[in-house]
């Protein structure tokens, strides 16, 4: 008989062999199965049943070849929301969902008595930066672009699938805002950040975007094409918020410093205390 310990200990000992972190197995056991942690636990020398235990296997054999879990199960968990995710798009990071909070933070701080704000996500990918904000600031008016038509599929129906009301435009990172010529009060992105010739995990580097990760030699070159155009596009009294690889304080210092002079901006770091966002302020 296969209990439920028995089996997650034998992935767990197998995940451990190949470097993927042992909390993969429980985390997919309870998305799998729909149930609770402590849920499990209360029954964990039961019976799995089978069905259950045909398509956990099947599923822990893809994570075992270093397919991320959010693939196999088709979905990632992003501030409350369920967000679709694929190949087309990146998986949603934990650090985004603080970029999102120091956001929404921001606007109230900031646009006390605006009626509306209206706010542009560049390189929305899946989408899940513009739909935490549409849903949780009724007064945003959002926007949303990305370069990838495929990935503008996805990000729809995550809006659509979380009643997000989001104006999607496809096109190069700040060009659609400026064609329709929008005037924006927030301007929020992720971009790639990687640099080019860094060495990632497989899981990321064989089954992620490359054009959603890496930012060309130095990984900054998103960030000098949205300073190079974003008074185009921002109001007189606007702000604009990144998200940022750990080690680029000094360069991203520098590049505001050098391309938008006396900007007001600042550094945040995230839950690991590593350098992770931007907020650029325009007063
Ligand atoms: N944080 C992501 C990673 O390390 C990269 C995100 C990005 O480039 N915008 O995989």
């Amino acid at each position: 008989m296969t209990t439920f310990s028995s089996i997650v200990r034998k992935y767990e000992k197998l995940c451990d062999n190949k470097d993927i972190p042992c909390e993969t197995v429980m985390a997919y056991l309870t998305e799998l199965s729909q149930r609770e942690r402590y849920d499990l636990y209360l029954h964990y020398e039961d019976e799995m049943p089978e069905a259950l235990e045909k398509e956990f296997e099947a599923g822990m054999d893809r994570i075992l070849h270093y397919e991320p879990m959010e693939h196999v199960l088709g979905y990632s968990w992003f501030y409350g929301y369920k967000m679709i995710v694929n190949e087309d798009v990146l998986i949603p990071r934990p650090e985004t969902e603080e970029l999102c909070a120091n956001i929404l933070a921001k606007m109230d701080e900031w646009f006390v008595d605006n009626q509306s704000i209206a706010c542009a996500d560049v390189g929305t990918g899946s989408g899940a930066i513009a739909i935490v904000l549409a849903k949780e600031e009724p007064k945003v008016h959002m926007m949303a672009t990305d370069i990838s038509e495929e990935a503008v599929v996805t990000a729809r129906k995550n809006a659509e699938n979380n009643e997000a009301d989001i104006e999607f435009v496809t096109g190069d990172m700040l060009q659609p805002l400026i064609d329709k010529g929008i005037k924006l009060d927030v301007l929020v992105s992720n971009p790639p950040y990687i640099p080019q010739e860094e060495v990632m995990e497989k899981s990321v580097v064989d089954f992620e975007p490359h054009v959603a990760l890496f930012g060309g030699e130095d990984g900054l070159k998103f960030y000098r094409e949205i300073f190079k155009n974003c008074k185009k596009v921002l109001k007189e009294k606007a702000f604009m918020a990144f998200e940022m690889g750990w080690d680029q304080r000094e360069r991203m210092s520098k590049l505001v410093e050098e391309m938008l002079p006396g900007c007001e901006y600042e550094i945040l770091k995230d839950m690991n205390g590593k350098d992770r966002m931007s907020f650029v302020y325009f007063k």
